[in-house]
């Protein structure tokens, strides 16, 4: 079989699987040659092995039955950065960065300096936020193997975070003073909402808090109602608005929507 009679095929299985079954054929091509979209297409009239081809039609095979595209190129694209992502760790979603433009924009206005994202998954956010700030950058996480991915993606992209393992604000309590600004896009799907088989593949305790998704906020809010004068900005689901609102009760809360329209995100600040 030549490079495009494998193409041909690969593209034919996901088509109805996917929205794009050209460029995911190439980008698993790509990712089990390591060659570039590019030299694929360069060598196309190549005869390639069959067990090449088997490896190949293989990964198509788990891509077509709804396993995450970026956990078979192991890649993924955030905030215009390429991160390395793995089957076991979150992958990030392009709403959460409107939560970087504001904490971003936070940070400027206010002049912060430390900051925290608790529950860092690959490292997207606290990546993004330390790439384009000055601040002092801590990242948490309960999941080790999110944090050991998180680490390798800050050193390839040379961001500076303090990485620590833990729940909650528990980590970073020894030092709670210094920390201006905690953001978060922690795990707040229902257990009773129907996910889609791709997201299924994705660990379930980045996902699910509960049956109405809001068990990670009741604990995380009985710790932050120990703290006075700090930001907290964070993504939560739409249906879950009026559950926030409450949130005035520590202090100034608004709501901004994600670029879809929906509402995502709240920024409070603590008394
Ligand atoms: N921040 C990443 C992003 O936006 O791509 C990952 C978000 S994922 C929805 C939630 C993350 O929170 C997961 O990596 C999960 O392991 C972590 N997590 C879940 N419960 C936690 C807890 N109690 N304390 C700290 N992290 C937690
Ligand atoms: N938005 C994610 C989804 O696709 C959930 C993110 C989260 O729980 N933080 O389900």
């Amino acid at each position: 079989m030549t490079l495009r009679e494998l193409y041909s095929l690969s593209k034919k299985m996901l088509s109805g699987a996917s929205d794009s079954p050209g460029t995911e054929a190439l980008l698993v091509l790509s990712a089990v040659t390591g060659l570039t979209k590019e030299r694929i297409l360069l060598s196309f009239e190549e005869q390639i092995e069959d067990e090449f081809s088997k490896r190949v039609l293989d990964l198509v095979q788990l891509r077509h039955d709804g396993f995450p595209l970026q956990y078979i190129t192991k890649k993924c694209h955030f905030y215009g950065l390429e991160l390395c992502i793995e089957q076991g760790v979150f992958i990030p979603r392009i709403e959460t960065e409107v939560l970087v433009d504001l904490v971003l924009e936070l940070i400027e206005r206010e002049k912060l300096k430390t900051i925290v994202d608790i529950g860092t998954g690959s490292g997207a956010i606290a990546v993004a936020v330390a790439l384009n700030s000055n601040c002092e950058v801590y990242a948490t996480d309960i999941n080790e193997k999110a944090l050991l991915l998180a680490q390798k993606n800050a050193q390839r992209l040379g961001a500076k975070i303090n990485f620590l393992k833990g729940a909650f604000l528990e980590p970073v309590r020894p030092f709670i003073d210094k920390i201006d600004l905690i953001v978060s896009n922690p795990p707040y799907v229902s257990t009773n909402a129907t996910l889609s088989k791709d997201v299924l593949e994705e660990p379930l305790d980045a996902l699910f808090a509960g049956e109405d998704g809001l068990d990670f906020y009741r604990q995380f809010f009985k710790e932050i109602s120990l703290l006075e004068n700090k930001h907290v900005v964070m993504e939560f689901s739409p249906e879950q608005r009026d559950w926030m609102e409450k949130l005035s009760f520590f202090g100034k809360v608004s709501f901004f929507h994600d670029q879809f329209g929906k509402i995502r995100f709240f920024h409070l600040k603590i008394k």
